[in-house]
């Protein structure tokens, strides 16, 4: 670690930070830290989460009432950049015979976002990780999220948030429920028609 704030000191010291004042004397240390605590979904395993058995009746309900979780807050470092970026996401899922705590669903969203990633892999390690857990009639995954290696560095200065989703069983062949999906999260809204 000692050997780390060094190099961010002279880093930082590089693109013009005055190191040695009291305010900043301390400052490659806090950011390391800072970067090792929002880095801790690598220590994370989606297997741990618990999941419950229910008893899948047949008929509609089982093909297509959702349990849909969200705003999921997030924030996760670019892969790219290794800047910040941070938003919302929203899970849902058909349940077949296993279920899930609704508070696992958050710490599946952190586990995946809390690394150096891309929102298009959370989206998508979020949507195989529930799968493959609950073995589910589908799920569901929206992100939407302010990317600041884009923002920050005046690359786009409108458009700032992007959106992405993942669908899996039911959800890819049915656009009603995909609707139903939108709506529960509040994310659905009026379009008008063509005039
Ligand atoms: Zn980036
Ligand atoms: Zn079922």
């Amino acid at each position: 670690m000692r050997q780390f704030e060094e190099y961010v000191k002279e880093i930082f010291a590089a693109f013009g930070m005055d190191p040695d004042t009291p305010a900043t004397r301390d400052t490659p240390r806090r950011f390391l830290q800072a970067m090792f605590d929002s880095t801790d979904g690598y220590e994370g395993d989606p297997k741990l989460i618990t999941v419950f058995d229910t008893e899948c009746r047949g008929g509609p309900d089982c093909r297509l009432s959702q349990v849909v979780e969200g705003p999921i807050q997030f924030f996760s470092l670019c892969e790219h950049h290794a800047l910040p970026f941070y938003g919302r996401a929203y899970v849902g899922y058909i349940a077949h015979e296993q279920i899930i705590g609704l508070s696992k669903l958050t710490r599946l969203v952190r586990l995946f976002a809390k690394r150096f990633t891309v929102q298009e892999r959370i989206g998508q390690q979020i949507a195989d990780s529930l799968d493959a857990m609950l073995h589910p009639h589908g799920v569901a995954v929206y992100l939407d999220a302010h990317h600041l290696c884009t923002q920050m560095r005046g690359v786009r200065e409108t458009a700032p948030l992007t959106r992405t989703t993942f669908w899996r069983g039911n959800y890819e062949s049915d656009p009603a429920l995909r609707t139903e999906f939108y709506v529960a999260c509040g994310l659905h809204r009026f379009e008008p028609g063509p005039r």
